[in-house]
């Protein structure tokens, strides 16, 4: 028996956060249960290092159906219950926390609705350590001293969104949007109506911990131009805050193993 061994029951679910995308930000035993597990259901967001480390054969991608559209959720949630009926220990692979912007919550309770016993694994989410390996603490005693996390794939200026983005702005605690690299235009133009300093700093962490991991910088009037010089893309964390400001001061000494990071001002 390796050190990694780990006991898994037949026709259970193991609900795992893969942490930001690094292998070794894995939980011990997140890395355990996919070692033990029957099969693992992914998608693209647990990122290329710890996908290709996934056995082939015991492992099942549900992110894009054939044609390349997004799986639905439902279906997601019958296979696993299918999969664990079946008499598998099956664990459901989530980029960052499984409960953070993951689904956990709706699978956790559609397994409950089906009799399937479940276990709910937490991770560090990529909403933390994206921003903290580029030099960003979401909260400081001196710039912050709350955080909210927040999603960025609603349309502000819809009557019914969800982010209430005037109660956000006077918060002056750190924002950090996740699904936020497409509507970014849109919100920050909208936390500046709600009078947020044009001069807050904003930073984009890409790919955060993946190779190739990118960082932008610049306020909420100019990061909107940092994004498109830097061609940032999803998956990326926006930094909305004081906080974003800290990684000036500590960058140059900042030893970091991840791609290469880019600013623009
Ligand atoms: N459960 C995940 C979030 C899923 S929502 C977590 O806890 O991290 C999908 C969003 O997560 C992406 O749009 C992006 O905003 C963010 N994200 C996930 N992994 C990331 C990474 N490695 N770097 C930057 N952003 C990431």
């Amino acid at each position: 028996m390796s050190d990694n061994a780990i006991d898994v029951d037949p026709g259970t679910v193991y609900l795992v956060g893969s942490g930001p995308g690094d292998p070794d930000l894995l939980t011990v035993k997140a890395t355990r249960l996919l070692e033990a597990a029957d099969v693992v259901l992914h998608d693209k967001l647990p990122g290329p290092e710890i996908i290709d480390m996934l056995p082939e054969d015991r492992r099942e991608d549900v992110g894009k159906r054939a044609g390349g559209e997004r799986t639905p959720q439902s279906e997601i949630n019958e296979r696993l219950v299918e999969l664990a009926r079946e008499g598998n220990a099956v664990v459901r692979l989530k980029g960052g926390d499984s409960f953070v912007f993951g689904r956990g919550g709706e699978e956790a309770e559609y397994l409950a609705a089906h009799d399937v016993p479940f276990e709910v694994v937490p991770a560090v989410t990529s909403a933390i350590a994206a921003p903290a390996v580029a030099g960003i603490p979401v909260t400081h005693r001196d710039h912050a001293s709350s955080v909210s996390f927040v999603t960025g794939h609603e349309d502000p200026t819809k009557e019914e969104s969800a982010v209430d983005w005037d109660a956000l702005a006077a918060t002056g605690g750190t924002i950090v949007v996740l699904m936020g690299v497409g509507r970014l235009p849109d919100y920050t133009e909208a936390l500046l109506e709600a009078g947020m300093a044009p001069e807050t700093p904003v930073a984009l962490v890409e790919r955060g911990t993946w190779p190739g991991q990118q960082v932008a910088t610049g306020t909420l009037e100019t990061i909107v131009d940092a994004r498109d010089e830097a061609g940032i893309s999803p998956p990326a964390i926006t930094v909305i805050g004081d906080v974003a400001g800290t990684r000036e001061s500590i960058v140059d000494f900042l030893q970091t193993d991840y791609g290469t990071v880019e600013d623009e001002a």
